[in-house]
């Protein structure tokens, strides 16, 4: 295990390392921090963000907001019901908003907290298009991918870590936190979740949105919108979720099992 070698030369003693299992691929995965840890903090977290931040209420884009990501959340609960993970989300708090802010950026925090930034609505165009996006999101949030890249940041800044890590309040621990979750720039350059990741949470995005009753097709849609603002400044959302020809080809190849696997919800139209 290369990062235990890593740990192991920096120096750290002491680290008890915890799993977590991504019910998608069944595979076990390290995290440093659990769920009882992590929402509290989470929660906080996104009540602070949200009360920083201009948060966007009553109109029919904040509506379509709260519409998709419910959506999106019972999908997640009837995919998850079906393939063996009852419970898997009774922690979670669900939220869903919209703040008023140009960046082109969404993000989903662990426990199913949710922003939608008013900047992505352009690239977005859709409901279909958002649900690509907030698909894509609670999709990382449901694979714990924040929690391993949190912990990579941890093992990176050499954070002594002795058991689980204590999240404890320290401003340091609160901006790993909010690097790994995309809560905002101000905390430094963000982190970016790697090509498997990314590939994973598509492929996961793709069956909620489909078994939300939104058409899969739109995803790669979505992804060609939002490679086009590439260039000399992307847009926050492709820093921190890296695309390339290779994911719309994968998402495109993906729509129709996607559509296959809504038909076993009884999902076979889209909008
Ligand atoms: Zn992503």
């Amino acid at each position: 295990m290369k990062l235990k070698k890593t740990l192991i030369a920096t120096g750290v003693a002491a680290i008890v390392l915890s799993c977590a299992t991504n019910p998608f691929s069944g595979k076990k995965t390290m995290a440093f921090v659990s769920n009882d840890q992590l929402f509290p903090t989470s929660f906080a977290q996104y009540n602070q963000f949200l009360s920083e931040n201009k948060v966007v209420t009553g109109t029919a884009d904040a509506n379509m907001v709260t519409r998709v990501g419910q959506k999106i959340a019972k999908a997640a609960e009837r995919y998850l019901d079906a393939n063996g993970y009852q419970g898997y989300l009774n922690d979670y708090k669900w939220e869903y908003n919209l703040v008023n802010d140009e960046t082109v950026n969404a993000w989903c925090m662990p426990g199913g907290k949710i922003v939608v930034y008013t900047g992505i609505l352009p690239v977005t165009k859709s409901e279909a298009g958002l649900a690509a996006v907030v698909g894509h999101e609670v999709a990382h949030a449901l694979a714990n991918h924040g929690q391993q890249r949190m912990s990579a940041a941890y093992v990176q800044q050499g954070v002594a870590l002795a058991g689980n890590v204590a999240l404890s309040g320290d401003q340091k621990s609160l901006d790993i936190f909010n690097q790994a979750y995309g809560v905002g720039s101000q905390v430094g350059v963000m982190l970016p979740f790697s090509r498997s990741h990314e590939t994973e949470a598509d492929e996961i995005g793709l069956y909620l949105m489909a078994i939300a009753g939104y058409n899969p097709d739109e995803a790669a849609e979505l992804w060609k919108r939002m490679n086009a603002l590439g260039g000399e400044a992307p847009p926050e959302m492709l820093s921190t979720h890296p695309s390339n020809e290779s994911r719309i080809a994968n998402l495109t190849a993906l729509a129709p099992k996607a559509k296959a696997e809504a038909a076993k919800f009884g999902v076979t139209s889209f909008k």
